[in-house]
C-alpha cells in the first residue's frame, strides 16, 4: 500500500470525480478548483515529477498532453485554457506525482 494520494486514485482507493481513464492516463477535478473548470491529468504509473522524467517517459507525457485540450473541450472550455505542472518545491508541486493542471473557465 502506498501513501501517494495520486496512486491511491489511480487504484481506486481513494474516491475521485472522474472525467476520463485508460490503462494509462486519467484524469479528475482538483479537490480544491482555482477556477469553475480544474482539472488534474496524472499518469497511472508514479513518477514523482517532471524533473524525474526521461526518454522512456516521451510518448506518456505526450500523451498526457495531448488529453488537456480534449478536455478542455469536453468542458466548454471554447476559449482557451491554462496548463500548468508545478515541479519540486521551489515550483510549488505539493503532490509529488506528476500532473498536469488543466484550469478554465
Ligand atoms: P501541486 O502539487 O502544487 O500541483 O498541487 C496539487 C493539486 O492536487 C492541488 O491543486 C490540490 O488541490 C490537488 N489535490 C490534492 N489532493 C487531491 C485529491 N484527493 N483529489 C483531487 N485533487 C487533489
Ligand atoms: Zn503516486
Amino acid at each position: 500500500m502506498t501513501d501517494c494520494i495520486f496512486c491511491r486514485i489511480a487504484a481506486g482507493e481513494l474516491p475521485s470525480r472522474k472525467v476520463y481513464e485508460d490503462d494509462e492516463i486519467l484524469a479528475f477535478h482538483d479537490i480544491h478548483p482555482a477556477a469553475p473548470v480544474h482539472l488534474l491529468i496524472i499518469p497511472r504509473q508514479h513518477v514523482d515529477s517532471l524533473a524525474h522524467c526521461d526518454a522512456s517517459h516521451q510518448a506518456l507525457l505526450g500523451k498526457m498532453l495531448l488529453l488537456a485540450p480534449r478536455l478542455a473541450q469536453d468542458m466548454g472550455l471554447k476559449d482557451g485554457f491554462k496548463t500548468a505542472i508545478h515541479t519540486g518545491v521551489a515550483g510549488g508541486q505539493v503532490v509529488f506525482h506528476l500532473h498536469i493542471h488543466v484550469i478554465g473557465g
